[in-house]
């Protein structure tokens, strides 16, 4: 039989409300992984699975140190268990791009990470959670899964962690991989994914995590912006910062003049954009305020991007390299 890990987060799939019926007035993170699996008698024919608690809270409430425990019990289940076939998380679904992006830069084996979630609560009429974890499972077992990096499947759709973001509040159907389209599939066949191409660069393999984590905001772009927020980020003498530009990532005159005016050390920064898909280019503005583009992705992965990158000890120079051998 294979050997899977479960390791549970907490979120809407672990949530509970007082009826079938109530579908937004939930409490996340309320039953344990043992409760989710034993929702599903089928996985048992599929697997011989471990649960593990990490956390069990809203992913909102998510926290740096409960990041830190799922990347240290990762490496170590896959480096203590040669023969584990993959892991498997439940996870709130609203920051559940940013776990899977986190660990796509952190988790070097070809064995799969699976990520699912649900939008409907344990307790509701048609809950989705628990087809959600089936699938997952049958992703995770998958040959096919091999060598993809960390997924998520929500949905019956398998979503690669790089492209992948919710894009709605409501309804099963909220994830989509914005430009590119889910990788694969699962459906009552089975798993409908190509084969990886080639091996994966995992460019924070050997980082180990710490307790402190910098702070790295996000400034979100639109009309007249006004210097409060961007200038109180540099006051605060933040070691990273993501600007999310508007159209093709473009900050305002405004911005643009806070930054040329800012005489103190400057934090590591990328500039991404609000629109959802399409890549953000470089542009010579950039260089004299310190900017990096951030390509395709989103300001939430930027972010994540930008935190790693200061944990690692990199410069300017190492981001940009890692962005534009994988833009
Ligand atoms: N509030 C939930 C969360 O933990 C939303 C969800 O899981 O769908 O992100």
């Amino acid at each position: 039989m294979n050997r899977l890990l479960l390791l549970a987060t907490g979120g809407t799939i672990a949530g509970c409300a007082s009826d079938s019926a109530t579908l937004n007035d939930y409490t996340a993170g309320v039953l344990g992984g043992d409760a989710l699996l034993a929702a599903v008698p089928a996985l048992q024919d599929l697997a011989t699975i471990s649960v593990e608690q990490v956390a069990n809270v809203d992913s909102a409430d998510l926290l740096f140190e409960h990041w830190r425990a799922l990347v240290d019990r990762i490496r170590d289940a896959f480096a203590a268990d040669p023969v584990l076939a993959g892991v498997v998380i439940t996870h709130g679904t609203n920051t559940l791009e940013e776990t899977a992006w986190l660990l796509q830069l952190l988790i070097d084996d070809p064995r799969p990470v699976v990520l699912v979630g649900a939008m409907r609560p344990a307790t509701a009429l048609s809950a989705d959670g628990p087809l959600n974890l089936f699938q997952g499972v049958q992703v995770a077992l998958s040959s096919e899964a091999r060598g993809h990096g960390v997924l998520v499947v929500m949905d019956g759709q398998i979503h690669g962690a790089r492209a992948v973001t919710k894009v709605a509040t409501q309804g099963v159907g909220a994830f989509a991989s914005l430009g590119s389209g889910p990788l694969g599939w699962v459906d009552g066949v089975g798993v409908h994914l190509p084969t990886a191409s080639g091996s994966r660069q995992v460019p924070f393999a050997g980082l180990a995590l710490p307790e402190q984590w910098p702070q790295v905001p996000i400034v979100y772009g639109c009309v007249e912006p006004g210097p409060l927020l961007l200038t109180a980020c540099l006051n605060a003498g933040v070691s990273g910062l993501v600007l999310t530009g508007t159209g093709a990532g473009q900050l305002s005159a405004g911005e643009c003049r806070v930054l040329e005016a800012w005489a103190g050390p400057r934090p590591l920064m990328l500039r991404a954009n609000r629109c959802g898909s399409g890549p953000v280019h470089g542009c010579p503005e950039d260089e004299r305020l310190g900017l990096l583009a951030a390509g395709s992705l989103n300001p939430q992965k930027a972010r994540v991007l930008v935190l790693l990158a200061l944990l690692a000890g990199w410069n300017r120079v190492q981001l940009a390299a890692l962005i534009t051998a994988s833009p």
